[in-house]
């Protein structure tokens, strides 16, 4: 007698061998027999025919560092077939986050609705927290290069000074120590942006001494598409480790040469034995907050500094002027009309319209829509 016995699935073992059909059975968490028929009985039968069996996918861009916290069934994932999780990507996440209001503007998919509590300053304690009351998929959790220079730097767009950089190999340090998988890193956003290859180097140099791997949002997949993708190689290069180039797809607006691109990371795998992994979306739409439409100066600081600027009309003026000539890549993108909303506790009788029809029922132009729906939140 054993737990649990799936019955007749066609089973794909994940060793890349064809689907054949038999049973598998399970007992105590384990699996203990997979052959074509099992003759043994279980508390729990399940007949899987006309269905496939697989060990659990790996999703390894997942941003659901804070959200797990708030739900630790995962069923999203779980629903998918997906048991294992990469978190902290994109250089965002909750911890480090000495400063809380710094660490939630640096964790995507945080919200006060969840009403689940901020409290950690170190990586660690983060850890303790996601993983101690039990969570229902495994997490292999990224250490982000963003919240480490927020907690060191702030928003400061300059080069970190050597007291600076050692504080953040330290952050890199003790976050690998308590399990992290690796350091990641979001070149696209602030702060990351203000970083340059030496001292992703010299982080990624660190978590590569934990064997960890370096994840990349790279700094541009348009009009530097080819030179973003040779200063991750670098960095691989230099610190010695495992590479993945997350969601490498070229924005829409991008010059033709991906595949010039994608020769560049073959010929590093295939000549140099590089170990690097590439990710990409499956789909054309993706998340992300309204406050990244305006020029990051705006929200490059503390909530309250943000807040007196959403404020003042003069600013408005001057995000006016960036729309009106717009180097946002998101306005590149396809302009108000492509954004729509999918979350707003002020105004949830607009989820669903895009801005362009937002800004008709406000009566307001593009500019002034953007920041009234920021205010009110
Ligand atoms: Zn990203």
């Amino acid at each position: 007698m054993v737990d649990l016995i799936i019955r007749s699935g066609h089973i794909l073992d994940g060793t890349g061998s064809p689907a054949w059909k038999g049973d598998i059975a399970v007992d105590e968490g384990k699996i203990v027999e997979v052959k074509d028929s099992i003759d043994m009985h279980a508390e729990y039968e399940l007949n899987a025919d006309g269905k496939y069996i697989c060990p659990g996918f790996i999703d390894i861009h997942t941003h659901s560092d804070f959200s797990l916290l708030a739900n630790r069934c995962a069923e999203s994932s779980v629903r998918q077939g997906i048991t294992t999780l990469v978190t902290g990507n994109c250089g965002h996440g909750p911890a480090p986050s000495p400063d809380r209001g710094l660490g939630k503007q640096i964790t995507f998919g945080y919200s006060e609705n969840f009403n689940t509590d901020f409290g950690w300053d170190h990586f660690a304690e983060y850890l303790d927290d996601l993983f101690s009351p039990g969570l229902s998929v495994n997490v292999a959790p990224l250490v982000p290069h963003g919240s480490i220079r927020l907690a060191v730097m702030g928003y400061d767009a300059r080069p970190p000074t050597r007291a600076e950089l050692e504080k953040m190999k330290d952050y890199v340090d003790e976050a690998m120590s308590a399990g992290a998988a690796g350091f990641s890193t979001g070149l696209e956003y602030s702060p990351g942006k203000h970083a340059d290859e030496n001292e992703l180097s010299a982080l990624c140099s660190v978590a590569a001494n934990h064997d960890g791997i370096y994840a990349s949002h790279i700094r541009d997949r348009a009009d530097t598409f080819m030179e973003s993708v040779v200063e991750s190689l670098n960095i691989i290069r230099r610190a010695g480790c495992t590479g993945q180039l997350s969601h490498l797809a070229p924005r829409p607006y991008a010059r033709g040469e991906f595949d010039q691109v994608l020769e560049t990371i073959y010929k590093a795998r295939d000549q140099e034995g590089l170990e690097i992994g590439i990710d990409t979306f499956p789909d054309v739409w993706g998340p992300g907050p309204v406050v990244t439409l305006l020029p990051p100066w705006v929200y490059e600081d503390k909530p309250d500094k943000i807040l007196d600027r959403l404020k003042s009309p003069d600013v408005i003026d001057q995000c006016r002027e960036t729309f009106n000539n717009p180097t946002n890549y998101l306005l590149r993108l396809g302009g108000f009309k492509s954004f729509y909303l999918t979350c707003s506790r002020s105004y949830p009788d607009l989820v669903g319209r895009n801005f362009q029809e937002i800004s008709e029922i406000f009566g307001l132009d593009h500019t002034e829509t953007i920041f009234k729906l920021l205010l009110a939140d």
